[in-house]
């Protein structure tokens, strides 16, 4: 088919973005929404996962997000921005992909036995939460996705993906692509409080949208090296989520050489290396804020983006919905 390449990616509408999501895969959708035909979506379907208790988070949650992506610089005229739970075409795929995949190969899915750990469903598992790598299956295959940015914690679900286009394309017809992830600069940022990966849900991040003064108080409370009680006991770099953070926000990088030697001989205190981290993650953070300004109130035009965004991806979901059909022969002669 001679048709622009295209990605599929998205966010859960369960807070807003942070810093792990723009090395994780903004950085990419911004880098490549030239030259892939981009599509975004909020996956509210999926957030409802393990907050269908509170759907009510949704609705503003959605927009911010959408805020965090003109921020960041994706355009709106260049890739499509959609809401998930309005594509009900990804949910009949969804239905169809469960039979193609056992109880026993979800529950062995590692990125879906973490989160059960973490969210506290070992003993009562929703069979959404379950299911969800399925959803994402189909999320990517709506759109014939060749390509999906993601952080590391994703890659599972493109396997899982993977092994379902295999199944359906030696079952049924050729008719699904099989997608590559791609993980960017950063493939799993740590959170502030050095425990696992930075997470909206875990109230270890430090947003995109934070002012100078929150960043300042986040990095100032920040894990270190629990290891080193003075400035002058010898640290360790590896595995201190600051020196991640230089690495990854800092340009500077004679300075972060400079900061790892004197820490690890002792030479540096924790104070000075943070100070220097607030300036680069502020500098960082000033145009993604001057980006963000027009639109901070502005629902109406954050309301158009996701109108037209989703008015297109439900087209291009239906013209794969209709050739799965066929392909399984349930595209039946009769219709409504
Ligand atoms: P939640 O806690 O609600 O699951 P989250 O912070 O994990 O939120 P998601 O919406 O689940 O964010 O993830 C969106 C995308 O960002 C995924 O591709 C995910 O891999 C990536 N991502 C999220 N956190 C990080 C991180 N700390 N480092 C790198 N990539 C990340
Ligand atoms: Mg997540």
């Amino acid at each position: 088919m001679n048709r622009k390449k295209r990605i599929l990616t998205g966010d859960r509408p369960t807070g807003c973005l942070h810093l792990g999501h723009y090395v994780g895969s903004l950085e990419n959708r911004v880098k490549l929404q030239e030259e892939y035909d981009t599509f975004i979506l909020i996956a509210d379907v999926q957030a409802l996962t393990d907050h269908f208790e509170h759907p009510e988070i949704l609705l503003n949650n959605i927009r911010e997000v959408v805020r965090d992506y003109l921020s960041v610089g994706l355009n709106p005229d260049k890739c499509t921005i959609f809401v998930q739970s309005m594509i009900p075409e990804i949910a009949e795929l969804a239905i169809y992909y469960l039979n193609l995949v056992t109880v026993a190969r979800l529950q062995r899915n590692p990125t879906v036995k973490d989160e059960m750990k973490q969210k506290g469903f070992e003993a009562n598992l929703p069979a959404g939460f379950l299911v969800y790598p399925v959803h994402q299956a189909a999320d990517i295959t709506a759109f014939q996705a060749d390509l999906v940015p993601v952080g590391k914690d994703q890659l599972p679900m493109i396997e899982q993906t993977n092994e379902i286009v295999r199944r359906f394309n030696g079952l049924y017809q050729n008719v699904l692509t099989e997608p590559a992830g791609l993980v960017g600069t950063v493939s799993r940022l740590p959170g502030t409080d050095g425990q696992g990966k930075m997470s909206k849900s875990i109230g270890n991040a430090i947003y995109l949208s934070d002012d100078a003064k929150t960043v300042e108080k986040k990095v100032m409370g920040m894990y270190t090296d629990p290891t080193r009680l003075r400035a002058t006991d010898p640290g360790h770099v590896e595995g201190n989520p600051v020196f991640t953070y230089h690495d990854a926000f800092n340009p500077n990088k004679a300075e972060v050489a400079e900061f790892k030697m004197r820490y690890q001989q002792g030479k540096v205190g924790d104070v000075e290396v943070k100070r220097s981290l607030i300036g680069a993650l502020n500098t960082f953070l000033e145009p993604i804020r001057a980006r963000r300004a027009p639109f901070a109130d502005d629902d109406k035009k954050i309301d158009e983006i996701l109108i037209a965004g989703t008015a297109r991806a439900r087209k291009v979901a239906q013209e794969t919905l209709a050739e799965v059909r066929t392909a399984m022969k349930i595209q039946y002669p009769f219709s409504l």
